[in-house]
Formats: C-alpha cells, sequence, structure tokens
C-alpha cells in the first residue's frame, strides 16, 4: 500500500466533518475557520516508541494516547478543542497496527470534539507528533504566569497511578496482572485530558499547567513564570484506591511528586474562588495540596508539619 492509499483508508476519513473546518485532510493545507474574535492555541507533542510509551503498548493506546498528551495542554489553557494534525513516521505498512492506531485515536477524537485535518506519513523509526489546535476567548487562557501569594494550590483527580504502573511494568510487581495492576496501566495508557475541568476554570484559576514531568517540576514551571513559590502538605496528595493497595507508604511520594505521566491540571487559585473551582471542576475531584508564597522555592511538609526534603525525591525524575 503506498501512502496515499494509507492516508485514504486509515486517516481522511477518522474524523466526521466538524464546524470550524472548511477544509480537512486532502489538499497541500487545511483550511480553519476558529470561532469569531477568538484566539487560537496552538501546541505540539511527540511520542517515540520505547521513550514516551512502553514497547509493548497496545497500538490503540498509543493513538489515544498520542492525541490525548496535546488535548491535555489544551486543558490546561482553557481552549476548546478545534482540530490536530499528526506527522507518522513508521517503520513499515502494518495494516493491524494501522487500524488498531487508528481506532484508538479516533476514539480519543471523538472524545475530545476535535477534528483530525492534515498530516504527513514517512518512513522510520515509530514516532507521532501531534500538533493541536484550540480556541480561547482573548484574556481568557489560563496562563503559567498568573499564581498570586496566598493562592491555593490544586491538582485535579489522583496523582502517581502512572508512574507506579510504568514500575510495575518494568519490575515484576506483584499485582501487575491482576485488577488494581490493569487500572493502574489503564491510567498510563489512557490519560483522559481534563478538557472540560480547564474550560469551566476560566475565569477562576489564576494559573494552570498540566503534570506531564511530574508535580514537583510542572507546578515549579508556574512558580518560576509567576515569580512565586509554595509550600505543599504532603499527606493532601490525592491519591488512588489502587495505588494505595499496591504501594507501602514509604514508597509513595516520590511517584506522586516526581513520577509523571499524570495528565492531571495543577491550578493556582485564589482562596475565594476555590468553592467556584471545585464546582466547575464537577465529579473530577479538586483538591487543594499547599499555598502560594511570596517566597520563592518550594517547600514540602508532612502531617506533622516537619519539613521533607525534596531534592532526594527529585531524584526520582529519570525513574524508571
Ligand atoms: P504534501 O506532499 O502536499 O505535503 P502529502 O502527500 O504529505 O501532501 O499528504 C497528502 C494529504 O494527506 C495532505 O492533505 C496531508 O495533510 C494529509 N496527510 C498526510 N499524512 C497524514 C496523516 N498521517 N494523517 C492525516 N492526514 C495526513
Ligand atoms: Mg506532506
Amino acid at each position: 500500500m503506498n501512502e496515499f492509499a494509507l492516508i485514504r483508508r486509515y486517516f481522511a476519513a477518522l474524523t466526521p466533518r466538524a464546524e470550524g473546518v472548511a477544509l480537512g485532510v486532502g489538499d497541500d493545507c487545511a483550511l480553519l475557520v476558529p470561532p469569531p474574535g477568538q484566539q487560537l492555541a496552538v501546541t505540539s507533542d511527540t511520542l517515540i516508541a520505547g521513550r514516551h510509551f512502553p514497547l509493548d503498548t497496545h497500538a490503540s493506546d498509543i493513538g489515544w494516547k498520542a492525541l490525548a498528551v496535546n488535548l491535555s495542554d489544551l486543558a490546561a489553557m482553557g481552549a476548546k478543542p478545534l482540530a490536530f494534525t499528526l506527522a507518522l513516521s513508521l517503520p513499515e505498512v502494518d495494516e493491524t497496527w494501522l487500524a488498531a492506531f487508528a481506532a484508538g485515536l479516533g476514539t480519543c477524537a471523538q472524545a475530545g470534539g476535535i477534528a483530525l485535518v492534515g498530516g504527513d506519513t514517512t518512513r522510520g523509526a515509530l514516532s507521532m507528533t501531534i500538533t493541536a489546535m484550540g480556541s480561547v476567548p482573548p484574556g481568557m487562557a489560563l496562563l503559567r504566569s498568573g499564581a498570586r501569594a496566598g493562592d491555593a494550590v490544586c491538582v485535579t483527580g489522583t496523582l502517581g497511578d502512572a508512574a507506579l504502573a510504568l514500575r510495575a511494568g518494568g519490575a515484576a510487581d506483584a499485582d501487575a496482572g491482576g485488577a488494581d495492576g490493569q487500572w493502574l496501566r489503564g491510567r498510563l495508557d489512557r490519560p483522559v485530558p481534563r478538557l472540560e475541568a480547564g474550560m469551566a476554570l476560566r475565569g477562576i484559576a489564576s494559573a494552570a499547567i498540566d503534570i506531564s514531568d511530574g508535580l514537583l517540576g510542572d507546578l515549579g514551571h508556574i512558580l518560576e513564570a509567576s515569580g512565586v513559590g509554595a509550600t505543599l502538605d504532603a499527606s493532601r496528595l490525592p491519591a488512588s484506591p489502587a495505588f494505595l493497595r499496591v504501594l507501602g507508604r514509604g514508597e509513595r511520594l516520590p511517584l506522586q511528586l516526581a513520577g509523571g505521566d499524570d495528565y492531571e491540571l495543577c491550578l493556582c487559585v485564589a482562596p475565594e474562588y476555590l468553592a467556584a473551582a471545585q464546582a466547575a471542576c464537577g465529579d473530577l475531584p479538586l483538591t487543594a495540596i499547599g499555598r502560594v508564597t511570596s517566597t520563592t522555592g518550594l517547600r514540602l511538609h508532612d502531617a506533622d508539619g516537619a519539613t521533607l526534603d525534596i531534592e532526594s525525591l527529585h531524584a526520582y525524575r529519570h525513574f524508571p
């Protein structure tokens, strides 16, 4: 099958005709019509086999995740998904693999309400780069630079699940094949971008970022961009029941703080807006885990107020 037949079969009609797309796959460029007066939010992320997903990852999960990590960036800006392009590098034409990849990608696109409008297909080591575009009213995007001293630091969902799954996949974790192991693996392979929460938090959150590299590092980007610091209470980090069942107490913090691949949102919210922020997240739990300070730097304490050493936790950044 040549490149054009491949594009026609798997990608040209992957997503239905969408509002905001005047011309999709097939010409030299796609033509988009963003909502009048709105700003275009644009983001790209590359996934490389073996680096960003384990080599045994199912093709449908790779398709889902390649788009989900980009939608997570749109969510962190409060943007509404519009359209995306896919640059795909394949070592060979494996139709079984392509069908599964396209199915996972299409499912994520449908869930996110976003249209595939173009891309590029080449032969090479397995990798994919997606560029996603969304729209946001001027002045309403959630930036990294808006955090102020006194804001609550909050996170959506639970932290550490994906990092634990990655570890369970690498080392023979006792529960890797059990129900908890499978649920955790789902958190790694099929992250759910927090799009509705992101849009609903416009005008409420003072700053936002999505957690891809671990809470400490990603919150650090907010603090740096905002010229502030923060104090976090390690005992308030939200953990899933599966995570708590699989891991002993002493092992939890490094994965929750620096494990990465969470694709939850980390927000700063003025105290008077905290209830509104929680309401904006609907059924998705939003947990306050600390406070923004005018003193720069990040400090961490346990439930008793005892200081914890952040440097030793950061050492886990390159884990596994
Ligand atoms: P060109 O040579 O003009 O860049 P291509 O031959 O690369 O065009 O692609 C033909 C059409 O198919 C273009 O509209 C392009 O955007 C689209 N396309 C190529 N690869 C993909 C892909 N993996 N997914 C979606 N659309 C694609
Ligand atoms: Mg091309």
